[in-house]
């Protein structure tokens, strides 16, 4: 399957047409961004690595019985998939305080919340991605009651497969965010999971393994992502 013309590029990836039109390649980038794009840079061989972790991912969760967009990868940057109509919403689901959950409602960080909460974004950069509820989503139009309703309950069912799976790797799933698009009528999950989009700290340390080393200028961005890549891929 070739590339044949750009679709879009986006902060970490870019997305092109392929000769099959129900097929897209996801050409994945070094380029990091943060803070809604104010903070700019680039973490080496990240592209590589977060297309190699992704693709384990949904592979392992497209086992499962969920649906995802992927279909195979090409190569170590791309990543073959399903086109999907992306559904305007971000999906965070959260088993631990950090971040915006703590910045907005006082949490301590680490607190174990007594059960996952999964939140709901709108996914528009000029807005800055407004948290927002079902009611929002629906009057907004980015989609229907049913669907949002879907959207909550496969990020509930991802979060249960996904936590185990990396408690063996001795990663704590802190919280994450997920995409998801429409497919022939069928709703998949698209986007990626990797340590971009995910926030994971080892088991036993707590170390942070993940974008928060290049947001808080932690250091060791690069060492990060490929021990998340290690563990993922069992190397
Ligand atoms: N996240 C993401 N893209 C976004 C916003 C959040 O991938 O545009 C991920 C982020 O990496 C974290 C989770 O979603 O794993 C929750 O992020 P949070 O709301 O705490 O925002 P942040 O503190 O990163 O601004």
């Amino acid at each position: 399957m070739n590339k044949i013309s750009l679709i879009h590029e986006g902060k970490a990836k870019k997305v092109w047409q392929t000769e099959d039109q129900d097929l897209i390649i996801q050409e994945f980038k070094d380029d990091a961004t943060a803070f809604n794009n104010k903070k700019k840079g680039s973490i080496a061989d990240k592209g590589v690595t977060n297309n190699a972790i992704s693709c384990r991912l949904f592979t392992m969760l497209g086992e499962n019985g969920i649906p995802t967009h992927f279909v195979s990868q090409p190569n170590d940057r791309d990543m073959l998939c399903k086109s999907l109509d992306i559904i305007k919403v971000e999906v965070v689901t959260r088993n631990v305080a950090a971040g915006s959950l703590v910045r907005r409602y006082g949490f301590a960080e680490g607190t174990v919340l007594a059960k996952p909460i999964v939140e709901l974004y709108l996914k528009d950069d000029d807005l800055d991605d407004p948290l927002m509820n079902d009611e929002h989503a629906v009057a907004l139009g980015v989609a229907t009651c049913e669907e949002v309703a879907s959207l909550k309950e496969l990020a509930a069912k991802i979060n249960a497969l996904l936590v185990p799976w990396f408690a063996e790797r001795h990663l704590r799933l802190v919280d994450f965010k997920l995409e998801f698009g429409r497919h022939k009528g069928e709703i998949l999950l698209g986007d990626e999971i990797s340590p971009d989009t995910c926030r994971f700290w080892d088991a036993e340390s707590g170390e942070k393994l993940d974008k928060d080393r290049f947001r808080l200028d932690l250091g060791g961005v690069e060492d990060a992502y490929s021990e998340v890549k290690r563990r993922v891929l069992g190397l």
